[in-house]
């Protein structure tokens, strides 16, 4: 046994079908009496629904939240805060969401109570990224850290097919990088086999059929064991890649993450041997890179970062942006392989 550090995050988490319900009583569990619901414009239904089964307990709905976490719409949203005098935030929805409840959190210290709805891992990470003046930046602090996560499987039954399959690849790659991320340690990396597996045997029967309920199940326990990976250990290429390709040429979170995860894997595949061979037993393949490409291809999702807005001339620049500042990597980053790698990206080549 290699020798690690592990630190274990507090958070309380509640699992299972129509759990929503379960709202009021954690509110009081907190300590809280008057809760602002958040949500994005087209889940604002579902908030205005939980804002009602609050009753007294709501102080209402603010419903902008939107991808990135803009700093102005944080500001929109703590100037509801103050008015209406909250004491805590129910973020419901998908990473768009929990993003706007995370950065209230790191500006008034409320308390959050997580609803999530897709697979991308946020409401279980200490991480906020906020985008200011076109510009994304990170930061790990545990002011963000969500104290009650609440998964409710039944608020995932209407999360489009193709959006179930990119937010899984997005869960994906926070366990495949953390099984070879540098402060690697044995606990996470048994959880992040155990993601990757849930998630890869949910995207074919959900593709099947949406509304199967214990396949909605496994996918959304493979999102929180992904989420708890990513908030665990550090993040590498991958999460680089995508931080550029999302923060400087504004691409779509899930669906890059779902496009450059076969391509990292296939440029970290011979310096971090064992992890991805323990990323193929998970998939139930014999190369993992190509197990992640076929797993999206066959589903419908995207595999060319041609096809979700970036130009032929952006590769030069976003290998220089991923270069400049690189995260560490069990590979050494060198542009030639990065440039080789986006440039597989762009163009769908099956690694
Ligand atoms: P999202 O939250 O932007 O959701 C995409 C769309 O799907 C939204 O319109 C949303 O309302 C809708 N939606 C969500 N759940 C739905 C459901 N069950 N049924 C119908 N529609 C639904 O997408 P995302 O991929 O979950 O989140 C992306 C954001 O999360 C990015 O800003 C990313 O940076 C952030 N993120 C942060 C972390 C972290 O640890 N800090 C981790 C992962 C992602």
């Amino acid at each position: 046994m290699h020798p690690f550090i592990y630190n274990a995050l507090p958070t309380r988490v509640i699992f299972g079908f129509g759990t929503v319900t379960q709202v009021a009583d954690e509110m009081c569990g907190l300590g809280c009496r008057r809760a602002l619901v958040l949500s994005t414009p087209h889940q604002a239904g579902d908030a205005a629904q939980l804002a009602a089964q609050l009753g007294e307990l709501s102080a209402g709905c603010f419903t902008e939240a939107a991808m990135h976490t803009p700093v102005e719409v944080t500001a929109q949203a703590l100037k509801v805060v103050e008015q209406a005098g909250v004491d805590c935030v129910i973020a419901l929805g998908g990473g768009s969401t929990i993003g706007l409840g995370k950065a209230i959190a790191l500006n008034t210290d409320l308390p959050q109570i997580v609803i999530p709805t897709t697979y991308a891992g946020s409401e279980a990470t200490p991480i906020i990224g906020q985008t200011e003046n076109g510009l994304k930046t990170t930061q790990r602090t545990l002011k963000v850290l969500p104290e009650v996560i609440i998964y409710d499987i039944d608020l995932t039954l209407t999360l489009p097919v193709q959006m179930t399959v990119t937010s899984g690849m997005n869960a994906i790659a926070h366990a495949v990088e953390a099984l070879y991320s540098k402060d690697a340690n044995p606990l996470i990396s048994m959880l992040a086999e155990q993601g990757i597996a849930a998630i890869a045997r949910a995207i074919p029967r959900i593709h099947a059929d949406p509304l199967d309920r214990e396949a909605r199940s496994d996918a959304l326990y493979g999102a929180w064991a992904c989420g708890t990976c990513l908030g665990a250990v550090g993040m590498s290429l991958h999460h680089k890649l995508c931080h550029t390709l999302g923060g400087s040429f504004d691409l779509p979170h899930a669906e890059t993450h779902t496009v450059v995860l076969p391509h990292a894997v296939a440029y970290n595949s011979e310096a971090a041997m064992e992890a991805i061979g323990r990323v193929a037993r998970a998939l139930g393949v014999d190369n993992a890179a190509r197990g992640l490409y076929d797993l999206a291809a066959v589903h419908g999702a995207p595999t060319r970062l041609a096809d979700l807005g970036m130009a032929p001339g952006d590769v030069t620049r976003a290998v220089e942006i991923a270069c400049a500042s690189p995260y560490w990597n069990p590979r050494a980053i060198e542009p030639g392989g990065i440039s080789d790698l986006l440039e597989n990206a762009f163009t769908g080549k099956r690694p």
